[in-house]
C-alpha cells in the first residue's frame, strides 16, 4: 500500500482517536531532565522541540527552536516497563485452618495499551521479547495479555544518537513490518508532515479518522532521505561478522579483566536494556503471619545475588558476570533464539556510570586477534 501524507497538526486527532477506541496511549514525555514513556493525552504532551545528546555515560536534553515532535532518539525508559512490569504480585494468600487460601492471582484485566513513538530498534526488541515470552516452552501470561491488545505506532528515526548502532544490528533506522502504523516526521521551511505507512487493517481504520491523502513521490523521497541521513550518522558501529565465534574463542581474553576493573556491577545496563528479561521472585509475609505474597521483580545477571544458586555464587567475580552479560547478548543468544539479543539502541553505553561501551569491548577483542595474527605472520 502506498504511504500517506498527514499534516503534523493532525497528530493530535490520531492520539484522540486512539483514546476514543479505549486505548491507554503511552508515548514520550520530558520529565526530570530525561525522556520517559508515560500517558500522552494530547500532541502537546510530546517533547516538542527537545533533542537528546548522548555519549558514553553522558545524556543531556536540549530544547531547540525546531518544533519536531520526535526529534529525540531514546531515553532510559523502554516499552518493556509496560509489557513486563518491573514489579508484579504473582499471588497473595491468606492463612486458613490448616492451610492457605489464594486471594489474588495474576492479572486478568490487562491494560489496553497503544504505544506511540516506538523506535524501529525498540520494535525489534519487542519482537525479541515476544520470542521469549510467547513463543518458547513457557508463555508468560502477563506479557501475553498486555501484548495481545497492543496497538503499535512506530516513528522512524531521522536523527541518530551518539551511542546508536542499529544499522550494525540491522534493526533500524526504518521499521519495515510489525507495526499498525509507522510515521516518518519531516520538517521543512514551508511544511511539517508525517509520511504514514499502514501495517494492519486496524491501522488503516484508525488513519481513516484523521485527515490524510496519498503522499506524492517528492514527499516520499523527502522522508526516505531523512531516514537515510540518520543511517549515515550512527554514533557507534559494531562489526557482527563472525561475532559469536569471536566471543567463544576469547572466553579467557585479558580484556574481561580490564572491563571488570571498571564495572561497578550496578546493573544499570540491564535495567535500561529493552531486551534483558532476568527477574527474581520473592516471598514475604505480614507481621501477623496471616498473609503471604509472592512478587516478581526485574533483576540482573550483573548482580552477585542473581548468581547465587543453592550454596554458592556461580559467577562470583564481576569479570564472570560482565562476560556472561555480553556473551549472552552477542553469542549464546544466537544459539538460544537464532538472533542477537542486542538491537543497538545504545542505552547501556549512555547509562553506564563509568562509560563501558559494548561496541568498544567487542572491538578491542577483535583488534587484539587481528594484531596477534599479524604478529604470527611477520
Ligand atoms: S545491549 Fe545495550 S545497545 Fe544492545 S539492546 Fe541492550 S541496551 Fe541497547
Ligand atoms: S557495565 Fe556499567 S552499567 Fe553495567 S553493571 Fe557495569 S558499571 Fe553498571
Amino acid at each position: 500500500m502506498c504511504p500517506f501524507y498527514m499534516e503534523s497538526r493532525h497528530l493530535d486527532a490520531l492520539i484522540q482517536a486512539l483514546w476514543q477506541r479505549g486505548y491507554r496511549v503511552i508515548g514520550p514525555r520530558v520529565r526530570d531532565g530525561a525522556l520517559v514513556y508515560d500517558e500522552v493525552h494530547t500532541a502537546q504532551d510530546l517533547p516538542v522541540g527537545w533533542i537528546d545528546q548522548q555519549d558514553a555515560a553522558t545524556y543531556r536534553l536540549r530544547k531547540t527552536d525546531r518544533p519536531l515532535f520526535f526529534g529525540y532518539v531514546v531515553g532510559p525508559y523502554t516499552w518493556k516497563k509496560f509489557l513486563y512490569p518491573p514489579e508484579q504480585v504473582l499471588w497473595r494468600a491468606r492463612r486458613t485452618n490448616g492451610g492457605f487460601e489464594v486471594v489474588h492471582e495474576e492479572e486478568n484485566d490487562a491494560p489496553h495499551y497503544a504505544f506511540l513513538g516506538v523506535r524501529p530498534c525498540e520494535l525489534q526488541a519487542i519482537a525479541l521479547q515476544d520470542r521469549i515470552f510467547l513463543q518458547g516452552s513457557y508463555v508468560d501470561p502477563t506479557y501475553k495479555a498486555r501484548r495481545e491488545g497492543l496497538f503499535l505506532v512506530v516513528v522512524n528515526c531521522t536523527r541518530a544518537g551518539g551511542t546508536c548502532f542499529c544499522v550494525s544490528m540491522n534493526t533500524g533506522p526504518l521499521a519495515r513490518s510489525g507495526f499498525d502504523l509507522s510515521l516518518t516526521e519531516v520538517l521543512r521551511e514551508d511544511d511539517h508532515f508525517f509520511l504514514v505507512t499502514v501495517g494492519t487493517e486496524r491501522g488503516m481504520a484508525l488513519l481513516q479518522e484523521v485527515p490524510h491523502r496519498p503522499a506524492s513521490t517528492e514527499e516520499i523521497a523527502a522522508a526516505e532521505a531523512a531516514v537515510e541521513r540518520a543511517a549515515l550518522r550512527m554514533g557507534r558501529h559494531l562489526e557482527t561478522r563472525g561475532l559469536k565465534e569471536l566471543l567463544y574463542r576469547n572466553y579467557e581474553h585479558p580484556r574481561w579483566d580490564e572491563v571488570a576493573a571498571r564495572c561497578l556491577s550496578c546493573a544499570n545496563c540491564t535495567m535500561v536494556c529493552p531486551t534483558c528479561f532476568c527477574v527474581t521472585v520473592e516471598d514475604a509475609t505480614d507481621l501477623t503471619g496471616q498473609y503471604a505474597e509472592r512478587r516478581r521483580r526485574w533483576d540482573s545477571c550483573l548482580t552477585l545475588d542473581f548468581s547465587y544458586i543453592h550454596g554458592h555464587h556461580v559467577r562470583a567475580s564481576t569479570k564472570a558476570r560482565y562476560r556472561q552479560w555480553l556473551t549472552h547478548k552477542l553469542a549464546t543468544w544466537v544459539d538460544q533464539f537464532g538472533t542477537f539479543g542486542c538491537v543497538g539502541c545504545g542505552r547501556c553505553i549512555t547509562w553506564c556510570p563509568v562509560g563501558i561501551d559494548i561496541t568498544e569491548e567487542v572491538r578491542a577483542i577483535r583488534e587484539s586477534e587481528k594484531e596477534a595474527s599479524l604478529a604470527a605472520t611477520n
